[in-house]
């Protein structure tokens, strides 16, 4: 067993204060590497190159792939290879457009090619093992540059700065992690991680017996900005309104990542906590990002990496919808060329000229994968499963599916080497994130149906609306808002 893995075990058994202390220690560790040395010069580039004109922005991306391609033909096994069995060479794909030249790269691609897609110039001591289980629960892992890292946090930053927040603000962070663990029943329900000033609040006790003392805290306390989850978020406001609380410390800003984000819970959110509800899109593996700014719309940043629209579909608008296929400046150390990220975007007209000065090109919206939740006998509503895959590489594809109240069926695409270890550490994992009282059934299938859509949906309800409740029925009634939000970073 990992140090990491044993220290999570100890955790939940340390008193409070301990546990505050690893928050601590966990907070400074994570901030060394986000905020690493070079975070700040590339914090103040990023706020220099915002506003680049349209010509300027092309030419900087085309200068950033012929960099890029002729390092990865260089230094990287894989597309060394993958480029002469093309019989293409580095002058070949000098630009943008030349991109299309190289296929897509999928997840699977990037698993059975894991060594290979490492650069021969990556400084070992440098690169940081990373991990993303997405939604459709197949674990992917990869490397980061420290620098990687880095670049990734000022791009996040940058917009974090464009709302209004600052290096000292303090913030609310709703995760999934466990960092108040599920069992305990009186408060605190909170911990802190004062290195990187927050306060952390675990969805698992955001349950209506518990609201009162979580708002209380909140109340009590002067948050900048709220961060996490818009499904852990809106379950926050929608417990506390129906117990009838309300916030008389408001955050001035919400943001939410990881997840699309559905027009009732923006509604909701902002509802409750009187804050703009704000978000990015953007993916671990770190390949690319888009912006929200003060218009609504995403801008991608150009700098970061390249957002390429495949497949395209005209709406009847002008906008065009694809899938998003990134290929990212950042990480030379483990490059993602034209990564299929999964994701589907729908891009402005190349006419709009959005009022908030930014020329980059901007989507209306990234289509959220419609994502049902699962209650649990506690009464959380969970719609994230990654942490309980995270470590599951034996899963090709996972479809959590409720039926009825208090039981789960996980169906599970095995691969080879799955076995019955991998089902009790499943189970284990379940009963340690999501609830120690959910009944867990297996069930083996050759594939997971995609939904009409042709979206590959992690959880999926068949729970009864008298079973949900009023609040899943309100939302159920008013759909999806297909251009509301991002799936957002999943790191
Ligand atoms: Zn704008």
């Amino acid at each position: 067993m990992s140090a990491i893995a044993l220290s999570e075990r100890i955790y939940p058994h340390l008193p409070v204060f301990l546990q505050n202390a690893a928050c601590w220690n966990y907070g400074r560790r994570e901030a060394n590497i986000r905020f690493g040395k070079s975070f700040d010069s590339r914090l103040a580039s990023l706020l220099n190159t915002e506003r680049l004109s349209e010509s300027e922005i092309r030419a900087y991306q085309d200068n950033q792939i012929s960099q890029l391609i002729s390092h990865a033909y260089e230094n990287v096994p894989y597309y060394r290879e993958l480029m002469t069995g093309l019989r293409l060479a580095p002058d070949d794909i000098r630009c943008v457009a030349d991109l299309q030249k190289l296929p897509v790269l999928t997840k699977e691609t990037v698993r059975q090619n894991f060594e290979r897609l490492v650069s021969r110039k990556a400084n070992v001591r440098d690169l940081v093992a990373r991990h993303t289980s997405g939604t459709s629960g197949k674990a992917l892992h990869f490397y980061s540059g420290k620098d990687a890292i880095a670049f990734q946090w000022a791009v996040w930053w940058r917009h974090r700065i464009h709302s209004g927040v600052n290096f000292d603000s303090w913030h609310a962070n709703f995760t999934g992690k466990l960092a108040v663990p599920p069992g305990q029943t009186a408060p605190p329900y909170w911990r802190w991680n004062r290195p990187m000033r927050q306060a952390l609040l675990n969805m698992h006790h955001l349950t209506p017996s518990k609201i009162r003392d979580v708002v209380d805290f909140l109340n009590n306390h002067d948050f900048t900005f709220y961060f996490g989850y818009p499904s852990i978020i809106h379950m926050l406001a929608v417990n506390a309104r129906e117990a009838g609380l309300f916030l008389t410390s408001r955050p001035r800003v919400v943001f939410t990542g990881a997840e699309h984000v559905n027009e009732w819970q923006r509604r909701d959110i902002q509802e409750f906590t009187g804050a703009t509800l704000t978000d990015h899109w953007g993916l671990s593996e770190g390949c690319g990002n888009a912006s929200r700014c003060s218009d609504h719309v995403y801008h991608e940043d150009f700098e970061f990496g390249v957002l390429e629209c495949v497949d395209p579909q005209p709406c009847g608008d002008g906008r065009v919808r694809g899938k998003i296929i990134c290929t990212g400046f950042a990480n030379p150390d483990f490059p993602f060329i034209r990564y299929d990220t999964g994701d589907t975007g729908t891009w402005e007209t190349s006419e709009l000229r959005c009022s908030c000065g930014n020329q980059s090109r901007a989507l209306a919206g990234v289509e959220g994968r419609t994502e049902d939740y699962v209650i649990t006998p506690e009464g959380a509503r969970i719609m994230r499963f990654d942490y309980v895959f995270k470590d599951t590489v034996n899963v090709k594809e996972a479809q959590v599916v409720q039926e009825r109240l208090g039981a789960i069926k996980m169906r599970i695409v095995k691969r080879a080497e799955y076995g019955i270890l991998d089902e009790r550490f499943i189970a284990s994992e379940i009963k340690r994130w999501i609830s120690p009282r959910l009944e867990i059934n297996f069930e083996y299938v050759d594939e997971i149906e995609r939904e009409n859509s042709g979206k590959f949906k992690a959880v999926k309800s068949r729970l009864q609306p008298d079973q949900i409740g009023r609040e899943a029925l309100r939302s159920r009634e008013l759909g999806e808002d297909q251009l509301s939000g991002g799936s957002g970073s999943r790191a």
